[in-house]
């Protein structure tokens, strides 16, 4: 039988079946998967074979992953060449962030851009707390809505003191399963609490229930929404790995370097000191955002030579 994975600690999972049941499950034996080094083989919004046969307590047995549209991963805090596999299967991911109390920098926003380009996802950011924005703020807001929604980029407004621009997040979440992402204190979990607060309740009793520590640690969970659609939560989650991105690539997960690449004088041009750059030339024509080159400057600093 087919089922859902809800939520994975790395050691049991919480699957739902054909029939909207959820049960525990384990895992048995070796299980194909894919070809990265992961000690937690099975990831929130994969869709696996279970059985229940030979097994006491009513757990199932999770005996196969099929194939993941997408998925994303994040370093092991212990070895920064392994990874762990958070969610998979997203229609969409969703960053919250501030622009004022706290300040979310745009080195995160376009990291956390990056990889969902990397990943395949595409991505939507929300500016919550607009009620604090003054003229330098709203300007700022302006100006990023503007650079962002030129690369393809879903942007949006919101004040959840104020009740306003909470209906269009909502709408975005209908029928898709969404990954939830933002540095904390951001809004996120009042942003649930207040337009699903039959989710939070649950969430609290899915920690009470499963043990203690959970909550230190950066297991994702999926909620059913009310208005049908997915949300996948990863609390304490600070970003996702840029897994498999070579130096020589980072350019193509900013689209508005994508386009330009190809007329750069040298094919394998990092578009930092070499001559005949299309790309540094359309940052100096200002057709390139300035701070988006920061970033991918900033970017391309973290990323090793090897390939993972
Ligand atoms: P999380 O860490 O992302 O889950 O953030 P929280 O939901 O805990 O929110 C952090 C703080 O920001 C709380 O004190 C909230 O009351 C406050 N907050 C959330 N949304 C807004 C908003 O739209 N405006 C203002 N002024 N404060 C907000
Ligand atoms: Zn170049």
């Amino acid at each position: 039988m087919n089922a859902l994975v809800y939520k994975s600690t790395g050691s049991w999972y919480v699957v739902k079946n054909e029939n909207g049941e959820f049960f525990n499950a384990r895992i048995k034996g070796k299980l194909k998967i894919d070809n990265i080094t992961s000690t937690n083989p099975v990831a929130v919004g994969d869709i696996v074979d279970v059985d229940q046969e030979d097994t006491e307590d009513g757990d199932m047995v999770i005996t196969n992953i099929h194939d993941r549209k997408n998925y994303i991963t994040r370093q092991s805090p212990h070895n920064k060449h392994q990874h762990h596999i958070i969610a998979s299967n997203l229609d969409q991911s969703l960053l919250f962030a501030t622009l004022k109390d706290p300040k979310t920098s745009q080195g995160f926003i376009d990291r956390f851009l990056v990889a969902s380009e990397a990943y395949h996802v595409p991505a939507i950011i929300v500016f919550n707390k607009s009620d604090l924005y003054k003229k330098k703020e709203l300007d700022k807001f302006e100006e990023l809505k503007f650079i962002y929604e030129r690369n393809g980029y879903k942007v949006l407004s919101m004040s959840l003191a104020q009740h306003t621009g909470i209906d269009e997040v909502k709408d975005l979440l209908k029928n898709k399963t969404t990954l939830l992402s933002g540095h904390s204190g951001v809004g996120k979990s009042s942003f649930i609490n207040i337009v699903f607060p039959e989710l939070l309740l649950k969430t609290q009793n899915v920690s009470d229930w499963s043990g203690k520590g959970l909550h230190t640690t950066t297991f994702a969970e999926m909620f059913d929404l009310p208005i049908s659609g997915k949300i996948i939560d990863t609390p304490g989650l600070r970003e996702f790995a840029l897994m498999d991105i070579e130096k020589n690539e980072l350019s193509h997960y900013f689209p508005e370097m994508r386009a330009l690449v190809n007329e750069c004088r040298f094919n394998n041009c990092m578009h930092i000191d070499e001559p005949g750059c299309a790309v540094k030339q359309a940052v100096e024509e200002g057709k390139i955002s300035a701070d988006r080159y920061v970033s991918y400057v900033n970017i391309l600093g973290t990323i090793d030579t090897k390939k993972w």
